[in-house]
């Protein structure tokens, strides 16, 4: 088996109580079976707390129940894991313990990853404009094609990553402006596809985007005001592409969106879907840096790392939006 990576994986590190967001906050976090029964075995009241605090959701699977300040009830006042601090980080569940972690699998391969939601991981990627770099090993494991099927997936994925790769050439190549980048990648995905991209207009975009699934009113309000502003917004929209024009984040954001999505077409054969989703994504994530440049008059790297999260939170952590925006 053959896993792929980004370079910087391995060396992520939660920021725990210096994480201005917080994981644990606002999200229901699934219990598996497993970290159950260890929690069964945990003696005394931390025990009885933990046992007491897991309930059982409408769509029948076992989470932490949310405080009333929707918190997890095991984050402490110092934004820290009481399960931790108590029973060891082995004590975790299996979504604790792997986020902000994301796998895909295809046959003989592991793709793996970190999710833009955890702001870390925002920061990571945007701290530096060198390309990206993945790295691969592999643990010797035989690659049994056994069905049709798993012929098919693998062809198809292997068909993409190279479509990817020359995405990534692109992307990275220093001679050229974001825009004229990002016109060379639709050439290329026209000329793959076989017919020109449906990409939406700016406005068309904003619109799809308010008709997902708000995570909280937070969106809802930040969406209707980009909406409704819109007009204004976008009288600085030359003022802002002249001055990002050779921006080399966006690329990389666009890239490492690729890498997250692409990829997913060899099961489902969505590949132009799936570059208008990626396309459109990044210039989601331009028109809010454009809002936040229009109402304070500059964007710092942390104003770009909140939207970069923001964008991923709603977006690639329900699949429901993510399919909704695919397939539309
Ligand atoms: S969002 Fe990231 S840095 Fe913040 S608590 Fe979660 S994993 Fe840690």
């Amino acid at each position: 088996m053959i896993y792929i990576k980004p370079s910087f994986y391995d060396d992520f590190k939660c920021i725990a109580s210096k994480c201005t967001d917080n994981c644990c906050i606002g999200w229901e976090i699934d219990v598996d079976e497993k970290a159950i029964d260890k929690y069964n075995s945990v003696q005394g009241e931390f025990g009885d707390e933990i046992r007491r605090k897991i309930i059982t959701s409408p769509d029948g699977s076992r989470c932490f129940g949310l405080d009333e300040n929707d918190r997890c009830p095991f984050l402490n006042d110092k934004n820290l894991c009481r399960i931790i601090i108590n029973c060891g980080e082995d004590a975790l569940c299996h979504i604790c313990k792997n986020h902000p972690r994301f796998y895909e699998w295809f046959p003989g391969v592991t793709e793996c990853g970190l999710g833009l939601s955890c702001e870390e991981v925002s920061r990571i990627l945007l701290s530096d404009t060198n390309r990206l770099i993945f790295t691969e090993t592999n643990d010797g494991e035989k690659i049994n094609l056994d069905s049709k099927e798993d012929t098919v997936i693998s062809d198809n994925y292997i068909f993409i990553s190279g479509l990817r790769e020359v995405f990534y050439d692109i992307l990275f190549d220093d001679g050229k402006s974001y825009y004229e980048k990002l016109e060379k990648i639709i050439l290329r995905a026209q000329n793959f596809c076989g017919e020109e991209l449906p990409l939406k207009s700016n406005k068309e975009l904003i619109e799809s985007y308010k008709r997902t699934e708000p995570i909280d009113d937070n969106w809802t309000c930040y969406i209707d005001d980009l909406l409704l502003n819109f007009e204004s917004y976008a009288k600085k929209r030359e003022e802002f592409k002249e001055k990002f024009k050779n921006d080399k984040l966006y690329p990389k954001i666009l890239a490492y969106i690729f890498y997250r999505h692409l990829s997913k077409s060899a099961f489902d054969g969505g590949v132009m879907e799936r570059i208008c989703f990626c396309l459109e994504g990044v210039k989601f994530i331009e028109l809010c840096d454009m809002k936040t440049y229009c109402r304070k008059n500059k964007l710092t790297l942390e104003d770009r790392i909140e939207n970069l999260k923001n964008w991923s939170k709603q977006v690639e952590y329900s699949e429901e939006n993510t399919d909704y925006l695919i397939y539309e």
